[in-house]
């Protein structure tokens, strides 16, 4: 029996006005246009109306941030640091207030949305100690009297486009590196999460006025749908554009920001696989596949997608994790609630499509083992819980080939590595994937070029849950930028060449003589 009592719309309006509430300064930036609305997928019903904005506040937002672009560059990177270290002071105290917000919006479980804003602190701290070492390189020059080094500078106003299922995390991924690299920031979160943007935006905007950094144009939120993302993409005094969502949505922006020479970094859909080879520990395989594949309700983008298992132990691993999924059906439900592990899907596309895809994987093949049914519609006619799924598939038909944004896991079994490499790596998408295995030569041969064509690999742990200290991002389809740790802040930067001629005597380079 899926976890019935759900708490009411006005109850959750009630919670998501007071956490927010508690998050902003004293003058909330609220947008003044109609049409916009805060919804919950809990019920699945508006929340309140609120604003929605348009192309011309884009365009205004874009010169504040502009403006406000002179002083942040001018600003020393540790000062801007400052910044950032405070945030992370504020996000410690409001945690709870923001995780609420993310639980209200995103419909992610407590633990989840918890983790979420953890993520935010860590990458405040990441930010904090990258501002002193947002280092250049000098190299030797070939010509006597001579330096020859790398600076890095800001590169401007840095457009943020963020997705519903990290509604908090993704904005801190960008939003901290690029301000402490002194760029200013114009953010376009999901239309389906206002109020968590509102929040980060308002607890920014406190620890601005506190470090004395100058609060108007260093960040705006302009909430709306996809036109404000599209005026985004085209304004050309946006330095760089950071997109995070479906491959879809990258395949309109990057055109756009390319025609006018812009610089993007895409964070796009996945399709991610784990191997399972013969020698593996399947008690981590079970544990590691089953929140990797249902946690979310399947909705990050390191969701575990496809189980690639070899045939010698593809019956008891597909056996143990449909086990595991039949305790999944009693855990669904209000993600409020302590016993749930998997909420509600963010809304009625993301149920049809994975109707739509179960029943092309039955056609294409495929066997239903567990789940896909919908759940508490009685409770909730407007929210969609469903059961995750398990399906057994003979081979990597098209339906498996897609990103389905819900709880979908697709078994298949493989006969030697090469083959599974072959299958892991024969879908459009690159981000996740990992091997578990006992075999130190397996675990390496996936890690090696010739293995998983992904842009995260692991051993032994499932695809979701990546750290912040390395840099996240993926292959092919899924946009190859990269966010977050390792150095990946030299994407909100500009490298600067310097020759400076210390010697008195100008000889050039290459031996080239003139004059
Ligand atoms: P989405 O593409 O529908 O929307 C993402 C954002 O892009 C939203 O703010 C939306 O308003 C905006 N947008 C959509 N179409 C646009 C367009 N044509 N022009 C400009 N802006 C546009 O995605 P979603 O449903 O919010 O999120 C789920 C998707 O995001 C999945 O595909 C998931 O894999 C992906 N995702 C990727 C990462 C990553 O880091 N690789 C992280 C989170 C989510």
């Amino acid at each position: 029996m899926p976890i019935s009592a759900l708490p009411t719309t006005a109850s959750l309006a009630d919670r998501a006005r007071a956490a927010l509430d508690r998050c902003r300064v004293a003058a909330p930036q609220e947008p003044a246009g109609a049409g916009g609305a805060a919804r919950s997928p809990i019920t699945g019903r508006e929340l309140f109306a609120l604003g929605h904005e348009s192309a011309a506040d884009v365009e205004q937002a874009v010169t504040e941030a502009r403006e406000a672009f002179a002083a942040w560059r001018d600003t020393p990177a540790p000062v801007r640091g400052q910044l950032v270290h405070r945030l992370g002071e504020l996000l410690r105290e409001h945690k709870a207030d923001l995780a609420e917000l993310v639980t209200i919006e995103a419909g992610k479980i407590r633990s989840e949305a918890l983790g979420e804003v953890q993520e935010m602190i860590d990458v405040c701290d990441l930010a904090v100690g990258m501002s002193r070492q947002l280092y250049g390189r000098t190299m030797p020059s070939e010509r006597p009297g001579h330096r020859l080094m790398e600076t890095w500078h800001p590169l401007g106003v840095v457009g943020v486009i963020t997705a519903f299922n990290f509604p908090v995390a993704v904005w801190s991924w960008n939003t901290c590196v690029a301000l402490v690299c002194g760029n200013t920031v114009v953010w376009k979160p999901s239309e389906l999460t206002p109020l968590t943007a509102l929040a980060c935006h308002g607890l920014l905007m406190r620890a601005a006025q506190e470090v004395g950094a100058p609060a108007r144009g260093l960040h705006r939120v302009v909430l709306g749908g996809r036109e404000i993302g599209r005026a985004l993409a085209d304004d050309p005094r946006v330095a760089l554009l950071s997109a995070t969502g479906s491959t879809a949505m990258g395949r309109e922006v990057a055109p756009r920001v390319a025609a006018r020479m812009g610089r993007y970094l895409l964070e796009l859909g996945g399709n991610n696989a784990a191997v399972v080879a013969p020698s593996a520990d399947l008690d981590l395989v079970v544990r590691g596949s089953v929140f990797s594949a249902a946690g979310t309700a399947g909705q990050r983008c390191t969701t575990l997608r496809r189980l690639i298992v070899h045939e010698d132990v593809a019956e008891e691993v597909t056996r143990r994790i449909v086990d595991a999924y039949k305790q999944l059906r009693d855990r669904v439900g209000d993600p409020f609630a302590e016993s749930t592990l998997v909420g509600p899907l963010v809304g009625e596309r993301g149920y049809a499509a994975m109707r739509s895809a179960l029943e092309r994987a039955a056609a294409e093949g495929g066997q239903v083992l567990v789940g896909g049914s919908r759940v508490l519609e009685e409770e909730a006619a407007d929210a969609y819980y469903v059961e995750p799924a398990v399906v057994r598939m003979p081979g990597q038909t098209a339906v498996v080939r897609e990103e389905t944004f819900a709880p979908i896991l697709y078994v298949m079994p493989y006969r030697t590595l090469e083959e599974a490499v072959e299958l892991h790596n024969g879908v459009p998408q690159g981000l996740s994937s990992s091997i578990f295995t006992q075999d130190q030569s397996e675990a390496e041969r996936f890690l090696s070029a010739a293995g998983s064509d992904c842009g995260i690999v692991n051993v032994n742990i499932g695809t979701s849950g990546a750290e912040i200290g390395g840099a996240f991002g993926g292959e092919k389809d899924t946009g190859g930028g990269r966010e977050s740790g390792s150095d990946s802040w030299k994407a909100y930067m500009r490298r600067a060449t310097n020759t400076v001629n210390y010697g008195g005597e100008l000889p050039l380079a290459q031996g080239v003589s003139f004059l």
